[in-house]
């Protein structure tokens, strides 16, 4: 067989939002590549892995093509791609393996301020500028409104201003865009997240289990980033109670100190950010000698 076909390929947004993380993490999971001079392909150096780099809209089409086996990109517009395939009568091809808790983010419906909302009803018969239509179809036929829906492929913030809507369903995380067009969030439609999908196309056996790796690299990867290793020494009285403060730590490992008999060292991964207070409660339950490290790769 090619060995060529043997190699996996996800996309990922070219330049946006999500570049940089998802570059990022990939990275952390162990893959170097190599950049192509057109800088649309990235040949993965020490994995059979290659990565395209294209826009995010784009995505969701590439991994339901079986152009791609992975995708990155945001749950909106997987969604979004999800409800048009639905609409024309075509299977999504595709399914949500993985969040990756970046690209966090919201779409909202979003009125001028000082409008009067009252709930979904208050849409009816209004005018709503959106790009992601799709979603927005879905909510009010499951609140049973109808609505003009206006089809703004960018800039939908200025549509109001415009007097081409009276409403805005687009994505928001600080809010900020929202105010400073005069405008206020009214209604959330969708949390969203990037995530990673995969074609519902059979990979065969060495692809899957080399998806599986990734993801499992992936599970590590994210955890370390908020996990800290802790080492500290207690009275053996206090054990159950230091135990209780650790946030996140299953069963730490406890060793007698040389000369002491009732002094021990303790060492456990806290799979939550230890927070100052947390040192202060267990130096008041006993504790000294208190060192946080970070932890820089895991494997359950
Ligand atoms: P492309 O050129 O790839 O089509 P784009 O302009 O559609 O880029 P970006 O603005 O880079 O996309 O956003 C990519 C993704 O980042 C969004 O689809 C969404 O999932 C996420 N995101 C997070 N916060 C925001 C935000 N405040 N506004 C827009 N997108 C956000
Ligand atoms: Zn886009």
């Amino acid at each position: 067989m090619d060995p060529k076909e043997q190699r996996i390929k996800i996309a990922v947004q070219k330049t946006g939002r999500l570049t940089d993380h998802s570059l990022d993490l990939l990275e952390r999971c162990g893959l170097k590549v190599r950049k192509s001079k057109d800088q649309l392909f990235c040949y993965g150096e020490n994995m059979p892995i290659d990565l395209l780099l294209v826009r995010d809209d784009d995505i969701p089409g590439l991994v339901a093509d079986d152009v791609c086996d992975l995708g990155i990109c945001g749950l909106n517009v997987v969604e979004e791609k999800r409800l048009e395939r639905d609409a024309n009568g075509k299977n999504a091809l595709f399914k949500r393996v993985y969040d990756l808790d970046f690209g966090h983010c919201r779409l909202s419906i979003a009125a001028p301020e000082g409008t009067r909302y009252a709930g979904p009803k208050s849409l009816e018969n209004a005018k709503i500028a959106t790009s992601y239509v799709g979603i927005l179809k879905q909510f009010l036929a499951e609140n049973s409104v109808s609505a003009d829906i206006e089809y703004f492929s960018g800039a939908v913030e200025i549509a109001p201003k415009l007097g081409k809507a009276d409403y805005i369903c687009d994505l928001v995380s600080t809010g900020g865009t929202l105010k400073a067009n005069g405008l206020t969030e009214v209604e959330t439609l969708l949390e969203s997240e990037a995530v990673i999908i995969q074609t519902q196309v059979p990979l065969g056996g060495e692809k899957q289990e080399l998806v599986d790796k990734i993801l499992q690299r992936l599970d590590g990867v994210l955890q370390v980033r908020e996990s800290k290793y802790i080492m500290l020494h207690a009275p053996r009285s206090a054990l159950a109670e230091i135990r209780d403060l650790l946030p996140g730590t299953e069963a730490p490992t406890v060793v007698p100190l040389e000369g002491s008999s009732d002094r021990v060292a303790i060492h456990a991964v806290c799979r939550e950010n230890v927070f100052w207070e947390t040192l202060e409660n267990l130096k008041a339950a006993g504790a000294s000698s208190l060192l946080v490290l970070p932890v820089e790769k895991m494997l359950a």
